[in-house]
């Protein structure tokens, strides 16, 4: 999400004459943009600003600012803990960004922490800063409805909004005819997408069929979907579009449904794996990774163990980690101790991990003498022979170079495999 915040702010900058530079030694103005779901990413916030200080110390004309979730959760309290900061702009505020760095040219600091309930920068044209321009992200909506007892994010990017789907879809061609072969839709919760404003309303399925029509070329695919929102009607829209790719990311966040009710997750162990089952009924073959949060508030040994068995029951092919950060503000910090240990914390943390590993291992080792469609990304970072390239699965796969180019597609037989890569060959 941070990403496609910051090509939406590159381009509102582009327009005020400011130009991207790789070189933090030419900048005159450092954008942070900053995560609040766990404190060490903040941590790691502060602790950029400390070379910053240095950097300002050599030239003193340099604007320092911090973006995105952080400058929204502290505001004010960011200017007075962090003398090295000029200016603080929320999610939502970044059209103001020109007039807020004008203030900082007259000597004043700059703060906007204002949220929207419209704002989705729909027609801002972001200027894409992936390496590879064969893959993109696009944003579908910004914000969140559902608070979760444990996150920051409804209150830092605030309610829920869809963007207008013909501004979704004219983005999604512009990529496609720029030589862009595959779109990720993104969202905190993009199943719960919905346009009311033309006709007739367009739902997270609608939107899903304009966006693979574009051309059977495109690959498409999303995140996050949320479990409670993972309807049939979704996954029958997949089965019928080959170009939708073939992996879902469904978090979990713990397979205990007495934590998942503290959670506030809207979900049972149950329900989640109902939706799981379906999922393997309408698209089978399909990957699924997840998002597990470990030592939420009041979890046992047996909630944990409930975790372990739902992880070795759905085979996750990938997950997202954590143990539980508490967050100022949130229900969880409001309302409950955060009582496991943080020795406890750390033990579950890599019982997950080292399960998820073989887990991981194990979905790799199925492919081996299957032939997978790849679609080419870039030279593999271990060997300038080799290329990479993602199968449907969303599974990396590497393979002799050959005469293949990035935006290609190729058929790859696997031969072989680590837990995170599938080595093959064209066939
Ligand atoms: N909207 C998405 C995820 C957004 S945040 C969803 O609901 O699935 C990404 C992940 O960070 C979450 O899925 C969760 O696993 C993790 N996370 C969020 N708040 C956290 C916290 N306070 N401590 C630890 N992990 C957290
Ligand atoms: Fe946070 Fe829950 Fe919203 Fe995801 S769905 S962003 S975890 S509140």
């Amino acid at each position: 999400m941070n990403v496609v915040d910051s090509e939406v702010v590159a381009a509102i900058l582009q327009q005020q004459q400011y130009q991207l530079t790789g070189e933090i030694g030419e900048a005159d103005l450092i954008l942070v943009n900053t995560c609040s779901i766990r404190e060490n990413a903040e941590q790691r916030v502060r602790a950029r600003l400390r070379e910053f200080r240095k950097i300002k110390e050599q030239h003193k004309e340099v604007t320092v600012g911090i973006i995105g979730c952080m400058a929204e959760r502290l505001k004010e309290q960011l200017l007075s803990e962090e003398p090295v900061v000029d200016l603080v702009v929320g999610p939502d505020a970044y059209r103001r960004l020109p007039v807020l760095l004008d203030n900082v040219q007259q000597g004043q600091k700059g703060i906007d922490t204002v949220l929207s309930a419209e704002e989705t920068y729909d027609d801002i044209d972001p200027v894409r800063m992936d390496r590879n321009h064969v893959t993109s992200f696009v944003s579908v909506m910004r914000g969140c409805d559902n608070f979760c007892a444990y996150c920051v994010v409804p209150g830092t990017r605030g309610r829920e909004r869809s963007r207008d789907p013909e501004t979704i879809v004219g983005e999604a061609t512009t990529l496609f005819r720029k030589g862009y072969r595959e779109v990720t839709l993104l969202g905190q919760n993009v199943n719960s997408y919905r346009w009311d404003r033309g006709d007739k309303p367009v739902t997270f399925e609608r939107l899903l069929e304009l966006v693979s029509g574009i051309d059977p070329l495109l690959r498409v695919r999303f995140a996050t979907s949320h479990p409670k929102d993972m309807t049939d009607d979704l996954l029958k829209v997949m089965a019928r579009y080959p170009n939708l790719c073939r992996s879902i990311h469904l978090p979990v966040q713990s397979g205990s449904t007495e934590v998942l009710k503290r959670m506030k997750r809207g979900y049972s162990r149950e329900r989640y794996m109902d939706r799981v089952t379906a999922i393997r009924r309408y698209l089978p073959g399909a990957t699924l990774s997840t998002d597990i949060i470990t030592g939420f508030c009041g979890e046992t040994e047996q909630d944990h163990a409930q975790t372990l068995s739902l992880m070795e029951w759905a085979g996750y092919d990938f997950a997202y980690m954590f143990k539980y950060s508490e967050r100022p503000g949130t229900l969880a910090a409001r309302k409950y101790t955060d009582d496991v240990p943080e020795k406890v914390k750390t033990r579950r943390l890599n019982e997950i991990i080292e399960l998820q590993q073989k887990l991981s291992l194990t979905a790799k080792e199925k492919e081996i003498g299957r032939t997978v469609e790849v679609l080419v990304e870039g030279t593999s970072k271990k060997s300038g022979d080799h290329l990479y390239g993602r199968s449907s699965q969303n599974m990396v796969v590497v393979f002799p170079r050959g005469n293949l180019k990035p935006g290609d597609y190729v058929q790859v037989r696997i031969t072989g495999c680590t837990s995170a890569t599938l080595l093959g060959a064209p066939a």
